[in-house]
């Protein structure tokens, strides 16, 4: 894809979700950019409605600390319908994890949340990434690096998401605990 191209990609995908009305071609939720940074393949067999098993002990470990963490001190918001995000007192968003193991994911899930109320709703905010079982907080900014690995992100995702066939089968170290495993080796 040339350079002018995935300008469009995403100036496109901007100015649809700008607009109430219009619908883009692909729709992105936190989830999916997390999916994105974890495993390419297991963001396409979710973006073709693969479900997962929610009953899932890590599953209920992770909804548990999300729903249960900060409680008093955070309110949540829903955007156009799937964009879900909490933000504190302080008026910075927050993304409760479990755990830092995929530390990158998270952070990028969370600069998604920061572009997209900068992007298309022209509110600037910034963001803290908690971990309550381990007692870690990372302060998240949008800056110009930050900007631009989202915006790849966004590209990457429609890139996928637009895909016939699921990217080709590439094991990763967490293959073993991931919910797509039966129907990714067949
Ligand atoms: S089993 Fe591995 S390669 Fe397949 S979807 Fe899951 S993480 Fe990706």
């Amino acid at each position: 894809m040339s350079e002018e191209e995935e300008a469009d990609v995403l100036e496109r995908y901007i100015a649809a979700e700008r607009e109430p009305h219009r619908d883009p071609r692909v729709r992105i939720t936190g989830l999916m950019v997390q999916y994105y940074h974890v495993c390419k393949r297991e963001l396409w067999f979710m973006s073709r409605g693969l479900d997962i098993d929610r009953e899932t002990t890590n599953i209920q470990r992770g909804t548990h600390v999300d729903e249960t963490s900060y409680d008093d001190r955070r309110r949540s918001y829903q955007i156009n319908g799937r964009i879900q995000l909490d933000l504190l007192d302080s008026g910075d968003v927050m993304e409760v994890k479990v755990s830092s193991t995929l530390e990158k994911p998270a952070r990028m899930q969370l600069l998604y949340y920061l572009w997209y109320l900068d992007e298309v709703l022209d509110i600037e905010k910034d963001g803290v990434l908690a971990y309550p079982t381990e007692r870690k907080r990372e302060e998240v900014e949008l800056d110009q690096e930050a900007r631009e690995a989202v915006a790849d992100t966004v590209r990457g995702i429609i890139d996928v998401v637009e895909r016939d066939a699921p990217p080709a089968l590439d094991k990763k170290p967490y293959c073993d605990a991931c919910l797509y495993q039966d129907i990714c080796w067949v």
